[in-house]
């Protein structure tokens, strides 16, 4: 233990992720705590880290509430349709009526926004995203964040929380080890916001081998988000929501800009409409849930994968009518350049020239997140002036740990919120995390030297494991004595695939698959505790699959609570295979006891706060 230097650091706010909703966190808790002590913790390197490492070519929510384009209200009626009913209105709500002052402060900041060259507003690509010249998005929200902390790490891994030993159930920093030096590092704080995004990697990908780290969703965002909070009894919520998306075949090249702004459409193998074809069957599925407008993302998801299976494939998306037009084949070739290049590689290497050929689309496996068309994450506190009793334990976006609170993908219940809305609400917990400072309710924290030190013989030790068991190894890389992380992510890929409902499947899962998924996820666990890392950065691989491992037990106990088909397209039970409104219209929470490591699972109402109070109004 002794090469591993330890350093200390003491503050008032740490920021665990420095992506999205980390570098809004960081920003605005300066704004609040002129003299407060900020730090912020990346794994990466906040200027090129995160889902928007690479940039983005749309800020995805905007209201436009300066033009009168929507009110925060319609967000929430947006974001409550496409989730099937189910997203807590007060964190919507509250994201979206702070929303637009983030998106003018990245205007300010220098971030290219295009513009409606009739109207002067910004250029609209739907009703909710505005489009940008988004490649060096990150890098300009890193740049606010670096100039408002105390301090930004980059290169560590944040693995623990620590916990105060002077008051049951309240945060006191976290700890993890510097990917290049292998220093370990203990943060002793006062909060702490985690923001450290979704889950990817957790079911097993389209692209193995050679192809791997090609996913949608970012592949180094690992659960940590998850994995954190659960680890030390935080309440969870909405985790069987995972996402899959259709998106560009091999690439996952973004399609949004194509369907809204290029109006490009998708066709089955004969060239036909097929989404109509499953209007009667999905109907039968979910009730009066296919005639909302705009149609479920999950709905669109249905239509696609039973049209594949029943042997329409491929389906095709129609760009070669677009593409004629010189400026929408400039628009769709630039949305690739500022967001995923390598969509338009994967292009050229096939010979896939979109404006003679029209590309095939495909559904991804799925993914854990809270900010995209889905709401996985921690059950939060709401804002005061806006959320029912069983929403509200004083401060907005505290988890149900004391201080400790949630931003982004961590989140659970909010929906939509995208770059923009996870930015927005980073400044919202950061904002209350210092109101909770000067609340007095940080007073008295006990972190003893013994906590610290046993996580510190708990992070290094798959080193040690490594170290004494390779001798064991006769030929190749197997060992009687520990496994790699790369032999442990893949198990764990098979038993999330088969048993929970991933792409081997078609996305079917049951009660007996998910028992024997449960099973087999207890095991790995058990055999997680041998193992090995040959350096640093495998160290580093063997945390990400603990927190992989951790975030998917978690996603298949609520999988398996939730008796009904809720979200066909992103998952099916096939055992209760309806949308059942009668026993099902609510949001599930789970919580992990930290010392038995079980899980509990319990249903929560889903208030319909926004009509609610009009019906309220209008009586
Ligand atoms: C492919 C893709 C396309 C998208 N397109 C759009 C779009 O066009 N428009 C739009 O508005 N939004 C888009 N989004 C959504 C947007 O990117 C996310 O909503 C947003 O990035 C979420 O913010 P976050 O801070 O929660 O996560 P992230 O921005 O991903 O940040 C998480 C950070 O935590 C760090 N981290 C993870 N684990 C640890 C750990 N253990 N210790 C320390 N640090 C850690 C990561 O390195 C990362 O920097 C897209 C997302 C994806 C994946």
């Amino acid at each position: 233990m002794a090469k591993h230097k330890t350093h200390y650091e003491d503050c008032d706010v740490l920021v665990v992720g420095g992506g999205m909703a980390g570098t809004g966190a960081t920003f605005e808790a300066r704004h609040w705590g002129r003299d407060m002590k900020i730090i912020c913790v990346e794994k990466a390197n906040i200027d090129r880290s995160g889902a928007v490492a690479q940039g983005l070519y749309a800020i995805n929510c905007y209201m436009g509430m300066q033009w009168g384009e929507n009110q925060p209200e319609d967000h929430v009626r947006y974001a409550r349709n496409d989730l099937m009913g189910m997203v807590r209105e007060d964190l919507g709500y509250d994201m979206a009526r702070h929303v637009d002052s983030t998106v003018h402060m990245f205007d300010e900041w220098g971030l290219p926004m295009m513009k409606n060259e009739k109207t002067g507003r910004y250029l609209r690509e739907g009703k909710w995203q505005i489009m940008i010249h988004g490649e060096s998005y990150k890098p300009i929200v890193a740049e606010a964040a670096k100039k408002s902390a105390d301090k930004i790490y980059n290169r560590i891994m944040i693995t623990h929380l620590l916990m105060d030993e002077a008051q049951e159930n309240r945060v006191g920093g976290a700890v993890g080890f510097n990917m290049r030096t292998g220093d370990y590092h203990v943060f002793r704080s006062k909060t702490v916001i985690v923001a450290a995004g979704g889950a990817s990697h957790i079911f097993k990908p389209r692209a193995v081998g050679e192809g791997m780290g090609r996913t949608w969703y970012a592949p180094w965002s690992n659960g940590s988000a998850y994995a954190l909070p659960i680890a030390v009894g935080a309440k969870m919520t909405q985790m069987e929501n995972r996402i899959v998306l259709c998106r560009f075949k091999d690439g996952y090249g973004p399609v949004g800009a194509y369907f809204l702004h290029l109006k490009t459409y998708t066709q089955n193998a004969n060239g036909e409409n097929y989404e109509k074809k499953w209007y009667d069957q999905t109907k039968e599925l979910v009730g009066e849930y296919i005639d909302h407008h705009p149609t479920p993302t999950c709905l669109r998801n249905h239509a696609f994968i039973q049209e594949t299976i029943a042997g329409g494939g491929p389906i095709h998306m129609v760009t070669t009518e677009a593409f004629q037009d010189p400026h929408l084949e400039t628009v769709g070739w630039e949305n690739f350049l500022g967001m995923t290049v390598g969509q338009a590689v994967v292009w050229a290497s096939q010979n896939i020239d979109p404006k003679y050929t029209n590309p095939e689309l495909t559904t991804s496996e799925p993914y854990v997140m809270g900010s995209h068309a889905t709401c996985s994450g921690a059950w939060v506190s709401g804002p005061e002036d806006l959320s029912p009793p069983e929403y509200f334990w004083g401060y907005n976006r505290m988890l149900t740990i004391d201080g400790l609170f949630g931003a982004g993908d961590t989140v659970g219940g909010s929906a939509h919120k995208f770059s923009s809305g996870s930015f927005t609400e980073g400044r919202l917990a950061a904002k209350a995390a210092v109101k909770y400072i000067n609340d007095q309710k940080a007073e008295g924290i006990k972190v003893t030297d013994k906590q610290c030190e046993d996580f510190k013989v708990a992070i290094f030790k798959p080193l040690e494991t490594y170290q004494v068991a390779q001798n064991e190894i006769t030929g190749g890389t197997v060992s009687p004595s520990y496994i790699s992380p790369i032999q442990g992510l893949q198990r764990l890929q098979r038993i999330m695939d088969e048993y929970v409902g991933g792409i081997a499947t078609n996305y079917m899962t049951n009660g007996n698959m998910l028992k024997r998924g449960l099973e087999l996820l207890a095991w790995l666990e058990e055999d997680l505790e041998k193992v090995g890392a040959e350096d640093l950065h495998q160290l580093m691989r063997a945390w990400e699959l603990k927190h992989r491992a951790l975030t998917s037990q978690c996603v298949t106990e609520h999988t398996m609570f939730r008796e009904e088909t809720r979200w066909p397209g992103y998952y099916y039970r096939g055992d209760h295979m309806k949308l059942d409104d009668d026993n099902w219209h609510c949001l599930t929470v789970s919580r992990r006891d930290p010392k038995t490591g079980k899980f509990s699972l319990e249903k929560v109402p889903v208030y319909h706060i926004v009509d609610e109070n009009e019906k309220k109004k209008a009586s």
